[in-house]
C-alpha cells in the first residue's frame, strides 16, 4: 500500500485541482508563498491566509542536465507569476517536446514529485495551459 504525503504540510491541497496556500499581509498587502509568519516588509503580525490562482505566467525556468537527490535529468523548474502579486518556483512538466517559453501561460496541477519506500510524495508543478505554446 503506497501512501500519499505530501512533500510539505500546509503548502496546497488536491482539491479542485489543486490550490496552492498563500498568506496576506493585512497591512501592505504583500503576498507569500510559502506562508509567512509575518510581512518581511513592514512587520505586521496580522496575516490572512489566500487561496492562489491556479493560472499565471512563465517568468523564467531552466532545465536541468544534471542529477539531483530527487530528480532525473532533464528536468524544468521556473518562477510563475500569478496574479496576486506572488512569484512561485516551481517543477515544471518535462516531456521530451516540452519548450517553454517566457511569458507563456502556466497551470497549476498536483502531481507525485518522487517516490521514497512505500511512500509518494505529492506537491504542486506547473504545465503549459494547452494551446499556449
Ligand atoms: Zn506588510
Amino acid at each position: 500500500m503506497i501512501e500519499r504525503v505530501p512533500v510539505r504540510e500546509g503548502l496546497f491541497e488536491e482539491a479542485d485541482g489543486g490550490r496552492l496556500y498563500a498568506n496576506r499581509c493585512a497591512s501592505c498587502g504583500r503576498v507569500y508563498f510559502p506562508q509567512a509568519p509575518f510581512c518581511f516588509d513592514c512587520l505586521e503580525k496580522e496575516m490572512k491566509e489566500v487561496i492562489l490562482s491556479r493560472r499565471g505566467r512563465l517568468y523564467s525556468y531552466t532545465i536541468g542536465r544534471m542529477a539531483s537527490t530527487h530528480f532525473q535529468p532533464p528536468y524544468a523548474v521556473g518562477l510563475i507569476d500569478l496574479p496576486e502579486g506572488v512569484r512561485v518556483f516551481a517543477p515544471l512538466v518535462m516531456t521530451e517536446d516540452e519548450t517553454y517559453r517566457i511569458g507563456m501561460d502556466m497551470e497549476l496541477m498536483i502531481d507525485e514529485l518522487w517516490q521514497e519506500d512505500d511512500r509518494q510524495i505529492m506537491g504542486y508543478r506547473f504545465k503549459a495551459v494547452a494551446g499556449s505554446r
